[in-house]
């Protein structure tokens, strides 16, 4: 293969301008098996696979950007979850992570329940034949319409989040002669992100209804009295990408607390306590995420604890996992068109892809890992920073990583745990056309999401 010579970057041994990266890795064209797909791994040639198809076939077939799904690493992880919990709690994908019709159909099989937060996630869920009854709908503004939608086709819950939304889903059910069980979505005063948790963090959000100064209980009060709704618990959702679990160890208190003091003011215990999502995947080797199981164990043994200290029965539990199931089951191929090394800083890799196919670099300043996937190198590393090719400075897809210094226009990199909140955020900034989502098993691929086509663009631009 002949690859055109350029000027080398910066060495690692140059003294390195600040960012977020340790030292290079020993060996850069090893796999770490924390932020890869199960069945990623390399082929006799160096070649990048995943369910044993090489990603130079899967980008010449499928073109890039595309994100390729390891559909048995999707199952195993639902099955994870499912299983870690048990029949005494149910697990609720969040679909926002990324939903298709092929995903709810996995998560039908694999007996998961889904989360959806707007009419076109419904609408998903339900071409696809999820149950409505395993249905819950959230959301901070839900329109009538979506309401009226989700009321008719029986969802399981409807999370409330809010005093005006009380009335309307009552009018709503009333209306259509029904009783709609629900939620309520509370916001306890814990912010929970990665490695730190604040407890007593201000309840300065849209979401969910303050416990301090009693406008939980007020909600409850309120619900309680609507013929069209039946209150089946409360829910909190404290944060993202946590690995401490000692953010839903101080939720899971005051939401008990709250069942205490229905208990005590009406006499009626609930059923059922949602803690969420945010559980922590790793998207670099320093992040370490905890299995399903422990997660599972954790969780049981607070609610458990805090419920006898409070002589209630322990509810059922209900967890809404979407990044850890999904995130890691992707990743996202790009092919490399432009370097510019910059001596003294670093070197700029352009891919045919950026912001809109990610965004959570430029939203969240979050970190990624990078592989040059069409082959290995025995090159030195190389500071690198990965960018798309989006009009814009901050349009950037792995901030800092280290790349081998002979990459090339023409070689693919491939960006790990790329499943969630990508594909569902892109965007077709600069008329960028979105990238397809190819799911890969046991040597076979398909498109489950196709990639987006010019004409799809002019088709909504009426003129
Ligand atoms: C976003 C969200 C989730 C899922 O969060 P992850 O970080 O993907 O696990 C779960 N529940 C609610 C209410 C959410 O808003």
């Amino acid at each position: 293969m002949s690859r055109s010579a350029h000027p080398a970057g910066p060495r690692h041994a140059d003294v390195l301008p600040e960012g977020h990266y340790a030292a290079p890795p020993a060996d850069l064209n090893a796999l770490d098996a924390k932020v890869w797909a199960q069945t990623v791994t390399r082929d006799a040639d160096g070649v990048l696979t995943v369910a044993g198809l090489r990603v130079t076939d899967l980008a010449e077939q499928y073109g890039t950007p595309a994100y390729i799904l390891d559909e048995a690493d999707f199952r195993s992880r639902a099955r994870a979850w499912r299983t870690a919990f048990g029949t005494d709690a149910d697990v609720f994908y969040a679909g926002k992570a990324f939903l298709s019709r092929a995903v709810v159909r996995w998560l039908h099989e694999e007996g998961l329940n889904l989360d959806v937060c707007s009419g076109g996630e419904l609408a998903t869920a339900l071409s696809a034949g999820m149950p409505a009854d395993r249905i819950a709908f959230h959301g901070n503004n839900k329109s009538t319409e979506e309401i009226r939608r989700a009321v008719e086709a029986g969802v399981g819950r409807i999370v409330l989040d809010s005093f005006q939304e009380i009335v309307r889903v009552a009018h709503i059910a009333q209306s259509l002669g029904k009783r709609q069980r629900v939620q309520i979505r509370i916001t306890v005063g814990v912010e929970a992100h990665t490695h730190e948790f604040i407890a007593t963090a201000h309840e300065d959000q849209k979401f969910g209804i303050p416990l301090a100064g009693g406008q939980a209980a007020e909600a409850v009060r309120r619900v309680l009295q609507l013929d069209g709704l039946e209150l089946i618990g409360i829910h909190s959702h404290i944060g993202s990408q946590i690995f401490d679990m000692s953010g839903f160890e101080v939720a899971a208190h005051r939401v008990v607390g709250l069942l205490k003091d229905i208990r005590d003011e009406h006499g009626v215990e609930l059923p059922e306590i949602d803690l969420g999502g945010g559980l922590g995947i790793a998207y670099t080797s320093d992040d370490d995420p905890r299995e399903p199981h422990e997660i599972a164990k954790a969780l049981s043994e607070i609610v458990t604890r805090e419920c006898e200290a409070a002589r209630l029965a322990t509810p059922r539990i209900s967890v809404e996992p979407g990044r850890a199931i999904v995130g890691p089951t992707a990743f996202t191929l790009y092919e490399v068109g432009t370097v510019k090394p910059l001596d003294g800083l670093r070197t700029y890799v352009s891919v045919d892809g950026g912001m809109s196919d990610n965004i959570r670099t430029a939203l969240y300043d979050a970190e990624y890992s990078v592989a040059l996937a069409s082959r290995t190198s025995d090159a030195e590393p190389m500071l690198s920073r990965v960018v798309g090719k989006h009009c814009e400075s901050g349009d950037i897809v792995v901030r800092d990583a280290f790349l081998p210094a002979d990459l090339a226009p023409g070689d693919l990199i491939a960006v790990p745990a790329t499943g969630a909140y990508c594909r569902s955020m892109a965007s077709n900034y600069n008329h960028v056309l979105r990238p397809p989502v190819v799911a890969v098993k046991d040597g076979e691929a398909r498109v489950i999401v196709r990639r987006e086509t010019e004409e799809d663009l002019l088709r909504l631009d009426v003129g």
